[in-house]
């Protein structure tokens, strides 16, 4: 009875399995088509200096366009298939160039903010990712002092030293290093110390319950107090609600992302509201 149990079960699992594989691969095959027809497209997430209330940066973030002109599904589901399938480097050049040149439009305007660019751990792991990077934001004469890398830690913890090399020679080019997610994966305190970052961000996971519970408070007000201790800029994501933004305020955070302050934008919408910020400092 137990053998026979066992059996359908396997035969359930195995089903669920295969359907899954099914669905990955085709899954897998859209992204590769809407890749090469320019179907991801960056977005746009302003980041906002706490004191002033001004734009001081933006994240390019990925967007899958369906057919209809709607969002499709999420990078927390394409970026990682994406990762496995080697579909990464063609998603990462396709963002990067289109990013880059909506950059530069904002630049030859007078928009000063930076911009946020987010690079998953293949790409970085990658010989040629230091000389890429360089290369498309040069061809496109975009300044690397405007761009902000986000690493995050799974990053750092595969090859220590070749990482610091890396993080250096971009340092050196003029790009700022950001740590993204800082609080989730390993949150070891060494590599604050072993690399060179200019910001850390703090991850959602901090902010979204600040205001209710004592204890992230508590990891919150540590993180952002260490952090300015060793010198780098701090970055709140995911705010929300205006208690959150209050209680960042309180602890010093400097700057803050999330939907209380705007949601990630095409690059129209975007350009609007840099055009309206623009003419207020005019
Ligand atoms: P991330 O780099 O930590 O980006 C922040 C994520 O938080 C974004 O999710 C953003 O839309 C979301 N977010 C911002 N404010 C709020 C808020 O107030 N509430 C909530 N609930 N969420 C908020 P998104 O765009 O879905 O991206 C997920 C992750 O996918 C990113 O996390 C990043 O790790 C990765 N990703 C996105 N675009 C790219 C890309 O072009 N290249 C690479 N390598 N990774 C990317
Ligand atoms: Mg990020
Ligand atoms: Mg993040
Ligand atoms: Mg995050």
């Amino acid at each position: 009875y137990k053998a026979k149990k066992q059996g359908i079960n396997m035969a359930l699992f195995s089903h669920e399995m295969t359907q899954h594989a099914t669905e990955m691969v085709d899954l897998h095959n859209k992204l590769k088509s809407a890749i090469s027809q320019g179907m991801i497209q960056p977005h746009y997430q302003p980041l906002i200096d706490l004191s002033s209330n001004e734009i001081v940066g933006v994240e390019v973030l990925a967007r899958w366009i369906t057919e209809d002109g709607s969002i499709g599904p999420s990078p927390a589901v394409f970026i990682p298939l994406s990762e496995d399938s080697g579909l990464i480097w063609a998603l990462s050049e396709t963002m990067i160039a289109q990013a880059a040149k909506a950059i530069q439009g904002w630049l030859e305007q007078g928009v000063k903010i930076r911009f946020s660019v987010n690079v998953s751990a293949k790409q970085f792991a990658e010989d040629e990712f230091c000389a890429q990077m360089m290369e498309q934001f040069r061809r496109l004469s975009v300044t690397p002092q405007s761009v902000q890398i986000e690493l995050t830690e799974s990053v750092l913890i595969q090859n220590t030293e070749k990482s610091l090399e890396k993080i250096q020679m971009l340092k050196s080019a003029g790009f700022k290093i950001a740590l993204d997610d800082f609080g989730t994966g390993y949150s070891s305190l060494q590599y604050l110390t072993q690399f060179p970052f200019d910001t850390l961000k703090v991850d959602r996971a901090f902010v979204t319950d600040i205001f209710h519970d004592e204890r992230k408070f508590s990891v919150a007000k540590s993180i952002i107090n260490l952090a300015h201790d060793l010198k780098l800029t701090v970055v709140a994501e995911g705010i929300e609600t205006e208690e959150q933004r209050r209680v960042l305020v309180e602890l010093g955070c400097d700057i803050g992302q999330g939907f209380l302050f705007s949601e990630p934008m095409a690059q129209d919408q975007l350009s609007e509201q840099l055009k309206v910020v623009n003419s207020k400092k005019a």
